[in-house]
């Protein structure tokens, strides 16, 4: 039940069997109590060099009972060393070897126990005395220590140790250049493959061995230049881990936040309702060590605020500790226990947000793994199970009433059923059948699982939190959850934020929301349209072509028609493309539907250079850009990375999940004083201060711009789990990242003053006039976003250059499409949203109606495209038109906007299909010859 929650947590710190109390909660509900209980702190921190401070001095000047933790490389015998020291200066100390010393401490024997720091020691796990132990003492940061070459036959290490040299003088070949890549774009099965090829445990073959080969040829020379560094410097420092010399072999050393928090942990529990105050001091011996273990800590316990040792007042501390224990706080300030299940749709959100709050317990359910992790907020203290739903948990039936929209008493309804997936063959359908209706594999998963385990976890709990995408698609999933979840909870409150960070998350904890019903209606009424028109073309279409797999759908068909138009148009203007390669990756084109004047051109161009002469200069002020919205990011995805929409989306959606940009579905470029603040930050650091140009984009609304949530340039530079050392992005993750960045950061920049010449180029029978860039005056932005320029131009008013290459191609005055044109023109006609842009242009090509031409993705719409989009405008005008789609849209605002009902909605989408119908018997009676007879249209109404 709800109570027993709390009441077992409050139990488990009196002490007494907690042994079986952990067995009961972990057996019943499924908690992993340690890792989760460790964030529960309430820890005064201080740091001091260990040589200022004489242990015994220090020991004597603390009230109550204390741990000493010996870092791990100085091992037992420092730690006898102490204690016998400790027991010179009249110190009761003990080395905590057995259980036996544990006793004495509880019995007052000893006051101080000295063991070294291990994740799984007596000290760091198996002692609970909150009224004894007041202090935790770290001779030492808390580390792992390990052989420099093992972390380099890591694929992953071995590319973070590049990242380092090379900031250290280590000159990048093309070689250890290729090897980056090379990891990059490897999954990290293949990375753990070639990682075990690297140490010897498997036999390589193909491209792992050659991969292998070349690695291993790398790898000395990594060594060699660390092992010289190391000679002169002392010691070789990254970000996350530093290199030293002990006793003749190079080992790297790596803090150890878990074991520190697991130990420092021991000095504050649970105690009558409240966590008793500690104090942890952390003596260290190397300053970057410590750097180092603070960031890191900082990622799992964000209220870390260390202080000197020599400023801190012991006495006062001293005093708040013996209050703590006194039980008399016990009803007046104390944190209220709540247990709550927070719903998001992926298991990559749910761990983002639950590593915000810590290193997250893990809860093994049927289907996946749920996160539990505790989150403060003001008074209250919510131990928190977030849990995803992996997509969609309902869609619309196939099986009642005209493709699952029914008519009753109370109007239409749409009936929505449980989504079945097939792990073979991916489709995903509604029917309750045993096997797939595609590929007749029996292998299917059924989101009734997930929302029987969703059940189980609501049960459990006190509230939850439906905490979906901010938009409607993600409104629609929260109010499903709502509806499966709502018979074993009462308390359900939907939170929305644009960025999964800690700060974007605590805001909507704070600022809980009811479903929004009509952005939850406008989402219905968009699954309807689709699945009419989808269904209803479909079917049409099918009849007309003899053809089973066609189809199409609402903004994918004007889409098409978009793409065989142009398709035409770039038939009948085709002719010759000069192209003329200028240094500075400039390039002059010139076109022409003459063969023989273009050949001639490209005569002329190899025996002589292009003659430039200046007409006129300008000094123009350059502003940046506005920072992306959804179709910007998918034009310049797809565009500049190669990418297709689809996976550019997809992209974006993980880094979004990843907690590193804000929510990548919106129409807003507007950037919030958070954005502000971010860029300010980053050009500071980079020293471009004077350049910080704050803009705000356009009037705050619900959404902003899509931008990084961190001042971070490279998402090398972002730090993981802390469990593990490198970070899993593949080359096109940073390359979209670094994209957004940089689109993001010359958006609250200076503009550039540039300057820029008219000239005539002289191309020999023909000329033409060009506007080129020559001198940059004021680099603003363009430092961060730069743009092409031909500097030898400058001050001259007449110039030779000499192409570095010149060829003539067959091509058209008209350049065929690009999704990213498409998308432009989509957003411009407005007929999609962030939501859908994607998608019309791959479900063209999903249906075959359109391929993508390899290099440059241009748009080739296929014979089957052509014919479907003839028949279309033939004989549904109005479903292809771009004004229908429009309508459309306009129409899911006036629901979203509470303007019109749902029903009236549906009745009207409706009307949509009789047209399709009515159309299809006209044709019908056309061909026939018949007349028309007007009862069809009540028929067909009669059976929608
Ligand atoms: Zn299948």
């Amino acid at each position: 039940g709800l109570e027993s929650v709390g009441q077992l947590l409050i139990a488990s710190a009196t002490g007494r069997a907690k042994g079986t109390r952990i067995k009961v909660l972990r057996e019943l509900l499924g908690f992993e109590v340690g890792s989760i209980m460790d964030y529960l702190r309430n820890i005064v921190e201080l740091v001091s060099p260990a040589e200022e401070v004489d242990l015994a001095d220090l020991i004597k000047r603390l009230e109550g009972g204390t741990l000493v933790f010996v870092s791990k490389e100085l091992g037992i015998s420092e730690a006898k060393r102490i204690t016998e020291y400790l027991n010179s200066r009249g110190i009761k100390a003990a080395i905590a070897n057995s259980r036996k010393p544990l006793e004495w401490l509880r019995e007052g024997k000893a006051d101080v126990l000295v063991g070294v720091s291990t994740y799984y020691g007596i000290l760091t796990r198996g002692i609970d005395e909150p009224l004894r132990i007041y202090n935790t003492v770290f001779w030492g940061v808390p580390k792992f220590e390990f052989n420099l070459e093992s972390l380099l036959t890591n694929p992953r290490g071995l590319a973070k140790a590049l990242y380092e040299v090379s900031k250290k003088g280590y000159e990048l070949g093309e070689e250890e250049k290729y090897l980056l890549r090379a990891f990059s774009r490897l999954s990290p099965g293949k990375l753990k493959v070639l990682q075990g090829g690297l140490r010897g445990y498997v036999e390589l073959e193909g491209y792992l061995k050659e991969l292998k080969e070349r690695t291993e040829a790398i790898i000395p020379k990594v060594m060699n230049f660390i092992s010289r560094y190391v000679a002169e410097n002392g010691k070789f420092v990254t970000d996350s881990y530093i290199v030293v010399d002990k006793g003749g072999r190079l080992v790297a050393r790596i803090p150890d936040v878990m074991t520190y928090i697991q130990a420092s942990g021991r000095c504050s529990r649970l105690y009558k309702g409240s966590m008793t105050l500690g104090l942890s001091i952390v003596l260290y011996h190397d300053k970057d060590i410590l750097r180092i273990f603070q960031r890191k800590l900082k990622n799992y316990v964000s209220a870390y605020e260390p202080k000197e040792l020599s400023k801190a007042d012991l006495e006062k501390i001293e005093e708040q500790q013996r209050a703590s224990r006194s039980g008399k706080e016990i009803g007046r300030d104390v944190n209220r226990i709540k247990s709550a299940l927070i719903v998001v749709e992926s298991p990559t959100k749910a761990r983002t947000i639950a590593k915000m709050f810590g290193y997250p317990g893990k809860r093994y359910l049927t289907e996946y793994i749920a996160y539990e992790t505790v989150i403060s907020l003001g008074k209250t203290v919510y131990v928190a199970t977030i849990a995803p739903t992996l997509g969609h948990l309902l869609d619309l039936t196939v099986n009642e009433g005209l493709h699952g929209i029914t008519k009753n008493m109370r109007g239409l309804t749409p009936m929505y059923t449980t989504i079945k997936r097939c792990y073979d063959c991916g489709y995903q359908f509604t029917e309750d059948v045993d096997k797939c209706p595609r590929c007749g594999s029996s292998r299917i998963r059924n989101s009734k699982r997930v929302i029987e385990a969703l059940r189980k976890l609501a049960q459990e709990v006190d509230e939850v939190f439906l905490a979906t995408d901010p938009d409607d698609e993600g409104e629609k999933i929260a109010y499903d959850v709502y509806l499966v979840l709502r018979p074993y909870n009462s308390s359900f409150k939907r939170i929305e934020f644009h960025e999964v960070t800690r700060k974007g998350f605590l805001k909507a904890l704070k600022h809980p929301r009811a479903i929004n019903d009509r952005r939850v209606s406008a989402q219905i009424v968009r699954r309807v349209d689709d699945r009419l028109i989808g269904f209803e073309l479909s079917t049409v279409l099918k009849e007309r072509l003899g053809k089973y797999w066609v189809g199409g759908g609402r903004v994918q068909t004007p889409v098409l028609r978009w793409i065989v138009d142009r398709y035409q148009e770039y038939l009948r203007s085709r002719g010759f493309l000069v192209v003329i390669k200028l240094p500075g990756r400039y390039r002059l084109t010139y076109f022409t539907k003459d063969k023989e004047e273009a050949e001639e051109v490209l005569k002329h161009l190899s025996e002589n250079p292009v003659k430039l002469t200046l007409l006129k200069t300008e000094v123009r002020d350059i502003n940046p850009k506005p920072p992306y919205t959804t179709d910007t990011l998918l034009s310049d995805g797809i565009r500049r990375l190669k990418l297709s929409p689809g996976k550019v989306m997809r992209l974006a959606q993980e880094l979004f999940e990843l907690g590193l940009i804000t929510y990548h579905r919106t129409d807003s470029t507007h950037v919030s004083s958070t954005g502000i603040e971010i860029a300010k930050e980053y050009l500071k650091a980079v020293g471009k201060e004077a350049e910080i140009h704050p803009r705000g984009w356009g009037a705050e609304g619900t959404h902003e711009c899509i931008r990084p949530t961190k001042p971070v340039s490279n998402l090398d530079d972002v730090e993981d789990s802390g469990f593990t050392l490198f970070n899993n992005f593949t080359w096109y993750h940073k390359r979209l990242y670094d994209l957004i960045f940089r689109r993001f950061i010359a958006s609250q920049m200076r503009p550039a003053k540039v300057e820029e010449g008219l000239y005539l180029a002289d191309l020999g029978r023909v000329s033409i006039e060009v506007k080129i860039p020559v001198r940059i005056i004021e680099a603003g932005f363009t430092q961060i976003d730069p743009i092409l320029t031909l500097p030898n131009l400058y001050g001259k008013e007449e110039i030779l250059i000499q192409p570095e290459e010149v060829k003539l191609i067959k091509a058209s005055e008209v350049r065929l499409f690009t999704a990213s044109d498409v998308i432009r023109l989509m957003k411009e006609k407005e007929i999609g949203r962030p939501s859908t842009y994607a998608k019309a242009v791959e479900n063209n090509m999903r249906h075959g109606y359109v391929i993508a031409s390899k290099r440059l993705l241009y748009l080739i719409p296929t014979k089957l495209g052509m014919e479907v989009a003839d028949l279309v405008s033939k004989y549904y005008p109005e479903l292809a038109s771009i004004k229908a789609t429009r309508e459309m849209e306009d129409l899911l605002d006036l629901v979203r906007e509470g303007k019109l009902s749902r029903h009236t909605a549906l009745v009207l989408l409706l009307s949509d299909v009789i047209r399709i119908r009515y159309g299809e018997r006209l044709m019908k009676m056309h061909e026939e010859g018949e007349g028309i007879k007007v009862e069809a249209a009540g028929e067909a109404a009669t059976e929608a």
